[in-house]
């Protein structure tokens, strides 16, 4: 027999029904030289320092005094002491490197991490949502509760009416690019703590951040070390899509013993991550390094602010693309999300990304990327201007 659960999930639709038609349009087009604004992997090469470092590990690896086997389960010490001291410890939080756990990416500890908690607990998610959370849960039996994220709330959402044991946040959001304020996202502690729920907080894009008030750490609000597990990746922060590095934080400070459990898991089902995407990431915490993947993530953002002008100037309601590299787009007319999108394929040769596709609420919306290049960024929204 099978898990069942399996059988309740919807086919994925989304990025296989972008790609079919594209591929359908360049096919009876074959001149028409489609940008696409609608990839959510990032194009920049990885930083020189990532590159120094991947060849020093890997020549350590051809000699037998410095070659590395299985590592240890948290990860290199290196790394772990790397990540306490310049993303948390700067910050003024206080984290132990035994409660760093590096991972191959945050999309392994988001969709994993539910392991630990009971078959009955209820979860709660955003919509529009990344659908790993919904997916996951889904093939574990759980019964799942939406939280509107629309224009009418300012895309904060609002608390559930009835209890719920887990929460899924991912702020600055992927798909809206909008955040929450420390007093937003302290509401959401503050509930956590009442209701002794969790709180699975997805910090994938933090290194975006432009803004002065939004948290890049959910522990920038001092309670949420006893009810919050916060997930980090160097996907987009430093390019990792391909390398595959990030971390989770699980503290000791916990309700439940997490931290106990989920080195369990780890140990049982995961034998770490590479001993040169480790060192990869630990060259992101030198001078150069930062230096590096601060200017990649200057010129994506640089997009973000193109895209952000030339959409309003044009009469678009945009949301996001100032502390994320994502811009959500209503679409124009009331047409809806695949309309839309069909109209941006036919008419100005663009790909977007429907947002119908990360939950009901994301219908009449598109999802605009700035993982693009700063030339096919600008061709992209002159076209679309000139088909308006
Ligand atoms: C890209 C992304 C991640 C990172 O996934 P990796 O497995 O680290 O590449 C996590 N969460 C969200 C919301 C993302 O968009």
């Amino acid at each position: 027999m099978i898990n069942e659960n399996f059988l309740k999930l919807s086919g994925s639709y989304l990025f296989t029904e972008i790609a079919r038609k594209v591929n359908a349009y360049k096919e009876e087009h074959p001149k028409a030289d489609v940008i696409s604004l609608g990839i959510g992997d990032v194009t920049q090469p990885l930083a020189p320092a990532v590159i120094e470092a991947l060849h020093k590990a890997t020549d350590e690896m051809a000699i037998a005094t410095t070659f590395r086997g299985y590592g240890p389960e948290r990860g290199y010490d290196f790394l772990r002491e790397a990540i306490v001291e310049n993303d948390f410890r700067s910050r003024g939080i206080d984290i132990e490197a035994d409660e760093v756990f590096v991972s191959d990416g945050a999309k392994s500890d988001t969709g994993n991490f539910q392991e630990l908690l009971s078959r009955d607990c209820v979860v709660a998610v955003t919509d529009p949502v990344y659908p790993v959370y919904i997916d996951a849960n889904t093939m574990a039996g759980r019964k799942i509760i939406k939280l509107p994220c629309t224009a009418e709330n300012g895309f904060v959402p609002e608390l559930p009416s009835k209890h719920v044991d887990v929460i899924y946040l991912c702020y600055p959001n992927n798909p809206t690019g909008t955040t929450l304020n420390r007093e937003q996202l302290k509401v959401w502690v503050d509930y956590a703590i009442r209701e002794n729920a969790l709180i699975f907080y997805d910090a994938a894009y933090e290194a975006y951040i432009q803004s002065e008030d939004v948290p890049h750490s959910i522990y920038e609000i001092p309670d949420a070390k006893q009810c919050a597990v916060e997930f980090h990746s160097y996907s987009k922060t430093a390019g990792f899509t391909g390398i595959r590095c990030g971390y989770t934080i699980v503290q000791k400070a916990l309700r439940l013993p997490l931290n106990k459990l989920w080195n369990r898991r780890q140990s049982t089902k995961f034998n770490g991550t590479s001993y040169l995407a480790q060192r990869a990431a630990e060259a992101i915490y030198t001078p150069e390094g930062k230096q590096q993947i601060k200017a990649t993530i200057a010129y994506y953002m640089e997009n973000a602010r193109m895209m952000r002008e030339a959409l309003t100037g044009m009469g678009f309601k945009v949301y996001g693309g100032i502390d994320a590299p994502y811009l959500w787009t209503q679409t124009p007319d009331s047409m809806t999300s695949w309309e839309f999108f069909d109209w941006m394929l036919h008419s100005a040769h663009v790909v977007c990304t429907p947002g119908v596709g990360f939950g009901a609420q994301g219908e009449g919306y598109v999802r605009l990327t700035a993982f693009g290049t700063h030339e096919n960024t600008e061709k992209a929204l002159r076209r679309i201007d000139s088909k308006l």
